[in-house]
């Protein structure tokens, strides 16, 4: 068992008053807090080795540039990626998507199809239906049940030698189920197609694979793992990356210029235009460097007793339910009280010093396939306790009397 107190010493956000309360944070799923060895390891950089990476033969160039480049090995390493290079530093999943889409803007031709699912963020939406416009490519999408689960006889009829990408999330953001991305893959190879997984749910409560998924390209944002915003990478198989053309153009990414003729640098510089998040990528290693200290399977064992716990004591509130009923089911919680706003709950237990989120989430699909307007979200990390849970059913239950 993880020793909660000692964790929590780490993050020194957590030891705050919010609205005169003590503050508990259920926003995971929208960006976790930051130990401070991930603090640190951002003002050190600027501290001690700041400067611009890949260019200078100084030698602070060449210490940010190590710095920068092994960050880049901690993420091939942790994620079981081949090779270094088929990491591209990115500012986040949203980043890493849109720059397969606008590559696959010249891939794809009139009457081909590419597959998203019912679940999708709209991060893993809108490039795609960008896309198609485009290029004449045509939209499907998978359904999911009542319980929040994809449909995967659904995925196979949809699948035909027309498929040429299936883009899907590894976890549901909004209601947190754990999708079969491994099946996914394997169908969508057999056709001969790409799969592109938004992991960006997935990295922080799993351990993560790449090779083993056979995955064509996964994305992730560092935020959500403990690391800084404005960073993430977009993992690419080599010979996949080789086919996309360049994302944006710029220094950094050539080989030469001329004004006739510009060859490009070779992967992963290719995709990595301008002066980088230097600072941010470098936490990001610090990062997963905690992650590891910790260990995934303790981060796990821990969001899962959460999500149990926090899935009982919410369903003794009457007039409560729960969207996502998956078994398959990371921390996440999404709920409604009938006959409340999501909105008026969420805003109620804030003065209370609960952090949940309300809305859809940026899952409008999702809302429209329940007829509401949106959810109250708790989504737990590891450093939140069971004493943070009864805090927020106490809360949502005062909130209740009042709005009722
Ligand atoms: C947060 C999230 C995104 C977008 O990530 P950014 O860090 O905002 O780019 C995409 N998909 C899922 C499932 C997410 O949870």
């Amino acid at each position: 068992m993880l020793d909660i107190t000692k964790i929590r010493a780490n993050f020194p956000i957590l030891h705050q008053q919010v609205n005169g309360k003590p503050l508990v944070y259920f926003d995971n799923a929208a960006t976790s807090q930051k130990p401070q060895l991930v603090i640190d390891s951002i003002s050190n950089y600027y501290k001690t080795i700041n400067a611009n990476i890949h260019r200078g033969v100084h030698t602070l160039s060449q210490l940010a540039t190590n710095a920068y480049e092994e960050a880049r090995k901690k993420i091939q390493i942790n994620f079981n990626a081949k090779y270094a290079h088929e990491i591209i530093f990115t500012r986040g999943t949203t980043e890493s998507i849109n720059l397969i889409s606008s590559g696959f803007s010249q891939l794809l031709n009139k009457g081909d199809e590419v597959i998203i699912s019912y679940l999708e963020h709209h991060s893993n939406i809108v490039p795609w239906q960008l896309v198609c416009e485009k290029s004449g490519a045509v939209l499907k999408v998978i359904p999911i049940n009542e319980k929040g689960e994809l449909l995967m006889e659904a995925f196979d009829k949809l699948l035909s030698d027309k498929t040429k990408l299936v883009a899907v999330n590894h976890i549901s953001n909004t209601l947190g189920t754990i999708n079969p991305v491994k099946e996914i893959i394997a169908k969508a190879h057999q056709v001969g197609a790409v799969v592109l997984i938004d992991g960006a749910q997935a990295a922080p409560h799993l351990k993560v694979d790449v090779q083993d998924l056979d995955c064509d390209f996964y994305c992730v944002s560092a935020h959500k793992m403990y690391g800084p915003t404005g960073i993430g990478f977009l993992y690419g198989k080599e010979a996949q990356l080789n086919k996309i053309p360049p994302y944006h153009g710029g220094g950094e990414m050539i080989k030469t210029v001329t004004f006739e003729k510009t060859t490009y640098a070779e992967l992963p510089h290719k995709f990595e235009a301008g002066t980088p998040n230097i600072a941010g990528g470098i936490a990001f290693g610090t990062a997963i460097d905690y992650i590891n200290s910790i260990g995934v399977e303790n981060i796990a064992q821990q969001e899962r007793s959460l999500l149990v716990y926090g899935t009982e004591k919410l369903l003794e509130i009457p007039g409560l339910r729960i969207y996502g009923t998956s078994s398959k089911k990371a921390s996440v919680i999404s709920f409604n009280i009938e006959g409340i706003h999501p909105y008026d709950i969420g805003s109620i237990i804030d003065k209370l010093g609960i952090a949940v989120r309300t809305g859809h989430h940026c899952t409008q699909p999702i809302m429209d396939f329940y007829k509401i307007p949106g959810t109250v979200r708790a989504s737990f990390a590891f450093y939140n306790t069971k004493e943070e849970i009864d805090a927020m059913v106490l809360a949502v239950k005062k909130a209740k009397q009042m709005l009722s």
